[in-house]
């Protein structure tokens, strides 16, 4: 029996997407005009110019698979764009329940494009039969829905579902969990959300998946957006590090060689790898200054694994892990 429980990296990299504006006007001007301190980027020419480039990266969102059921976290700006690309090819063909990390806009800008997720079904034959749409969970802590709230007022008002089918907005239902909670947001789907730091007093929300794979033991640890991991959040992932490895860890990594206010750099993340030892790490939220081209990037970090017996590499747009 095999399993079709999968994890699909839908977006690795940085807010503002690679390749960045910024770069490319830059490589297209010649010099550093406008856009200042930057020498020509390979990274953002290549993400740019090659076709299937790994180097193109959208806004950190990834799905996972579990007994048929699909849960997206975050619907960024780039979402639409990153679902349109990896879906179909991963067999991934619609979504049971979305969860957010934060209310930033990488993480939440994408959500209008929910609607077009709700496919509109009849309820009777004929002209007669009134349209609706399936209402699709979200789940969030507080301060996120807050923000969700204010930017779109329309997302969190809940129309009737004849409203919505003449509207044609999604049909969403919020459901604000705590910033450590065990939940199920589909059936047989069990997550725990962890409270990262995320820049100076702001959380955002980690997320581990449980009970994947055929038999039903294999876990993902998804940490996209970390400045700072709390004594008591690392106490709680060395305990279930301890208990048994996770299979994927996912973690933040804008930079290669610093520390930024908001997210982890590679020396921060191979910090925590090493203390929690997972069998795959995926690096994730990657900017394109300081890492190099994809492929080169993750050669270097393939030594990691004869070194310290740590399987490391830069995530890509599209990546598919199968249990
Ligand atoms: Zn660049
Ligand atoms: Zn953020």
């Amino acid at each position: 029996m095999t399993s079709n429980d999968a994890l699909l990296v839908c977006g690795s990299g940085v807010s503002t997407g690679i390749p960045r504006l910024s770069c490319v006007l830059t490589n297209a001007s010649g010099y550093a005009g406008h856009y200042g301190m930057y020498q020509f980027c390979k990274v953002c020419d290549h993400a740019l110019n090659v076709p299937g480039s790994r180097n193109k990266r959208g806004n950190v969102q990834i799905a996972v698979r579990h007994d048929g059921r699909i849960v997206l976290v975050d619907a960024g700006k780039t979402m639409r764009e990153s679902l349109l690309a990896h879906f179909p090819a991963a067999k991934f063909t619609h979504i049971d329940a979305v969860l957010l990390t934060h209310g930033h806009a990488d993480a939440f800008m994408g959500m209008d494009d929910l609607r077009d997720l709700q496919m509109p079904y009849k309820t009777g034959p004929g002209d007669a039969a009134v349209k609706q749409q399936s209402v699709l969970p979200v789940y969030c802590n507080k301060p996120t829905y807050e923000t969700v709230r204010e930017a779109f007022p329309y997302l969190t008002e809940t129309p009737s579902p004849e409203e919505a089918s003449v509207r044609r907005v999604a049909m969403l239902d919020f459901r604000i969990i705590q910033d450590k909670q065990s939940f199920e947001p589909v059936e047989r789907f069990r997550i725990q959300s962890i409270p990262l730091w995320h820049g100076n007093q702001y959380v955002s929300l980690g997320y581990i998946f449980y009970a994947l794979g055929r038999l039903k033991n294999a876990k993902i640890c998804h940490l996209s957006d970390v400045s700072e991991v709390s004594p008591d959040t690392l106490d709680f992932l060395l305990e279930e590090s301890a208990a048994a490895p996770f299979d994927v860890l996912l973690v933040d990594c804008l930079l290669k060689k610093d520390w930024y206010s908001t997210h982890f750099g590679l020396p921060d993340a191979l910090e925590l790898v090493r203390r929690l030892r997972p069998k795959r790490t995926l690096l994730i939220g990657m900017t394109c200054r300081g890492f190099g081209l994809h492929d080169k990037m993750n050669k270097e970090l393939h030594q990691l694994q004869e070194t310290e017996g740590l399987r490391v590499e830069l995530a890509y747009d599209g990546l598919l892990c199968e249990f």
